[in-house]
């Protein structure tokens, strides 16, 4: 069925991304609610939102004086229509390229880069 919603995002995930580089400075993230098949759709502001990861430095004098080696994204998304809370949880390595999520009460659908 060609809904409107289904029309309202192929003008929203259209083909304008900036493409796969994990450069662009936000990320447009869709879920899929696992209780009602509601898809929620967030903006990631990977400046702000991303936390920097550290690994544990086995010499103690590299403490935190080293780069980011990933970036962690928590975040808890709430539909429209239904009350189940959606937790997405996605994980970048230190380029922000996204390596690899978990949503719980969800699936993710669709992540693009945004400007
Ligand atoms: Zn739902």
């Amino acid at each position: 069925m060609a809904t409107f919603l289904e029309r309202l995002q192929e003008i929203f995930w259209g083909e304008e991304s900036a493409g796969g580089n994990g450069m662009a400075p936000a990320l447009r993230v869709k879920v899929e609610c696992d209780q009602c098949g509601e898809m929620i759709c967030t903006r990631i502001e990977k400046v702000y939102e991303l936390q920097e990861q550290f690994e544990l430095p086995e010499d103690e004098e590299n403490n935190h004086s080293s780069p980011a080696s990933g970036y962690l994204l928590a975040k808890e998304l709430l539909g429209t229509e239904c009350p189940h809370l959606i937790c997405l949880t996605m994980h970048f390595a230190a380029d922000k390229e996204l390596t690899e999520h978990s949503v719980e009460g969800g699936k993710l659908v669709e992540v693009q880069d945004s400007d």
